[in-house]
C-alpha cells in the first residue's frame, strides 16, 4: 500500500467558523502562500455559504480567483447546496466538497433540509458540474455520532457513501464533526467503507474534541485511508453542532505521519514558521496543537524539499 499521504489544509474554512477574528483577504492569501511554500498542494480555501450566515467567507470568490494563480495549488471549497455550487463554479474552483450529514437532525440544523433532500441536491450538482472540469468530493458529516441526534447508524453512513460514489463523487470523506470517534470505531467504519465505494478514494476529517484525533488518524491509515483534512493550530468547529471544537492540528498530523515513515512532502519547519505567523495574526484566539509549543524532537528526520 502507498506510503504517500495527502493532507488537505481546511483551516481557512473549518478553522474560521468558530473564531471571532475576521481575517482580511490579504491575511488569508499570506497564509495560503506560506502553506504552499511548506509543500501543500491542496487547500480548502473558503466556503460558498451565504455571507449573511458566515461573514468570514464573504470574500469566497475573490479568494478562489487569487488562489488559482498560485502555482502548484489546487484550491478547493466547501458547498452545501446548488446555489453554492454555482457560485463556486463561476469563481473557477477546481474542486468542491459537498457536505451532507448522516444525522438527520444535524442536517436540518446545518442546512435546513433532510439528508435525502441534500442527497438529491448532490445529484443535481453532479449534473451541473458535468460540463465543467470541476471535481466533486462528498463529505458525510457526523459519520461517527452527533451531539443533537446521538448515535448515527453505520448502515446510514455506508448507504450515503455508496450512493454518492456511484453517482460520481471523486472522493468520500467521513467527518467526525463533533469528535465522537474512537480508533476502534474508525477502523470498523473505514474497513466497511472501502468495500462499498470501489476505487473512489477515502478521506478522513477528524476533530480532536476528546483527544482522539491522532489516534483516529493511525486507525484510518491501517484501513488504507491516505487523505486527511486538518487545520493549522487545530482551529475549527461546526457552528451548527453544539459542543464542536477544533480539528486535528496540521503540524501535529504531519509530524505523526513523517515519524511513521509516510511521505507527506511537507516541510515541518516551514509549517512551524506559519504557525508563528498565525499566533501573531490571531492574538485573541486559542491555538491548539502540541508541536507548535514543543518543537520537533532532536531525532526527527527533517525533510528537505
Ligand atoms: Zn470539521
Amino acid at each position: 500500500m502507498s506510503n504517500v499521504v495527502k493532507i488537505r489544509e481546511v483551516g481557512l474554512r473549518d478553522g474560521l467558523q468558530l473564531i471571532k477574528t475576521n481575517l482580511s483577504t490579504e491575511s488569508k492569501l499570506i497564509w495560503i502562500n506560506k502553506q504552499v511554500s511548506a509543500g501543500f498542494t491542496e487547500m480548502e480555501v473558503t466556503s460558498f455559504v451565504p455571507p449573511k450566515l458566515l461573514p468570514q467567507f464573504s470574500d469566497a470568490s475573490e479568494i478562489v480567483i487569487k488562489s488559482n494563480k498560485i502555482k502548484k495549488l489546487k484550491p478547493t471549497a466547501l458547498i452545501l447546496n446548488i446555489k453554492g455550487a454555482i457560485r463556486a463554479i463561476e469563481a473557477g474552483t477546481k474542486k468542491i466538497t459537498f457536505v451532507l450529514s448522516a444525522s438527520e437532525k444535524h442536517n436540518l440544523s446545518n442546512v435546513n433540509c433532510t439528508t435525502d433532500q441534500s442527497l438529491s441536491m448532490f445529484n443535481e450538482i453532479i449534473q451541473v458540474s458535468k460540463d465543467t472540469k470541476i471535481e466533486v468530493a462528498a463529505a458525510i458529516a457526523t459519520s461517527f455520532g452527533c451531539s443533537i441526534q446521538g448515535s448515527v447508524p453505520e448502515i446510514r453512513v455506508l448507504e450515503l457513501a455508496k450512493e454518492m460514489a456511484s453517482k460520481g463523487a471523486c472522493e468520500i470523506n467521513l467527518a467526525d464533526t463533533v469528535g465522537y470517534a474512537n480508533p476502534k470505531q474508525v477502523k470498523a467504519l473505514f474497513g466497511k467503507l472501502k468495500n462499498q465505494i470501489g476505487n473512489v478514494p477515502m478521506a478522513a476529517h477528524f476533530h480532536d474534541t476528546r483527544g482522539m484525533g491522532l489516534a483516529n488518524v493511525v486507525a484510518a491509515l491501517q484501513e488504507g485511508v491516505r487523505r486527511f483534512d486538518s487545520t493549522m493550530a487545530g482551529l475549527g468547529g461546526c457552528p451548527f453542532a453544539p459542543g464542536a471544537s477544533g480539528n486535528i492540528a496540521t503540524e501535529d498530523c504531519v509530524y505523526l505521519l513523517e515519524s511513521l515513515g509516510f511521505n507527506t512532502s511537507v516541510n515541518v519547519d516551514k509549517l512551524l514558521e506559519l504557525r508563528r505567523y498565525l499566533t501573531d495574526l490571531l492574538p485573541n484566539e486559542k491555538l491548539e496543537g502540541r508541536l507548535g509549543v514543543a518543537g520537533t524532537a532532536i531525532n526527527f528526520k527533517k525533510k528537505l524539499l
